[in-house]
């Protein structure tokens, strides 16, 4: 579902939800279709985010595009300066990690038309609103909530649950914490208030989380 592209303008994709939803599988997804058609693409990720690999952004199914690493939303502007023609398509991918400074770029990069594609935590483990995503979700001309699958009961869940096994040594009140598989699970809203019970998640590790 791209109708924006059909009428060659720019535009704002926003795609949120929970850990463990396909978010940046569904953004590469999108990027892949743009460089299908022949578009001019670029991808960019925060460089905290080196779970996987440096210059790729992998989903946790394995799917990957190259990306370049950006410490800032200025540095994305730079790189866009170095280009020898026109970017058509930015991807952006854990976008809740950049800082407020991302919302004016995104939106002059679509008034100047080109399509922006964001991927981003909503919320935070707390169920917290998280960095510009909040505010990139109010300006989007297309927005796409994802679900993951709740581990306790299989709903559809739209929380980041932090959990902690005794062994993880974790900092305390951190909320940048990258580290999918072992630190965070996905939670329906009754199971996220439930908070962690410490005996229902060891069990539901037996259960690996998958993104659906
Ligand atoms: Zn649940």
């Amino acid at each position: 579902m791209e109708p924006f592209r059909l009428m060659r303008m720019g535009v704002i994709e926003i795609i949120c939800g929970p850990m463990f939803s396909g978010k940046t599988e569904e953004l590469i997804r999108r990027l892949r279709r743009a460089k299908i058609a022949r578009q001019r693409v670029v991808v960019f990720k925060p460089s905290l985010d080196n779970r996987y690999d440096e210059i790729q952004i992998v989903s946790h199914s394995d799917q990957r595009i190259p990306s370049i690493p950006v410490e800032d939303p200025a540095m994305m502007e730079y790189c866009l300066t170095q280009l020898a023609l026109p970017v058509e398509v930015i991807g952006i991918d854990e976008a809740q990690f950049f800082d407020s400074s991302l919302i004016p770029l995104v939106e002059n990069w679509a008034n100047s038309g080109i399509r922006v594609v964001a991927a981003g935590l909503d919320q935070d483990y707390l169920g917290q609103p998280f960095g510009p995503i909040p505010h990139l979700l109010a300006i989007a001309d297309m927005v796409t909530k994802q679900y993951a699958v709740c581990v306790l009961c299989g709903a559809p869940a739209t929380k980041s649950q932090r959990v902690w096994a005794n062994h993880q040594k974790t900092p305390s009140g951190e909320k940048i914490l990258v580290g999918a598989h072992d630190a965070y699970e996905a939670r329906c809203r009754g199971c996220h208030v439930r908070g962690v019970d410490k005996a229902v998640v060891v069990a539901s590790h037996e259960n690996e989380t998958t993104v659906v």
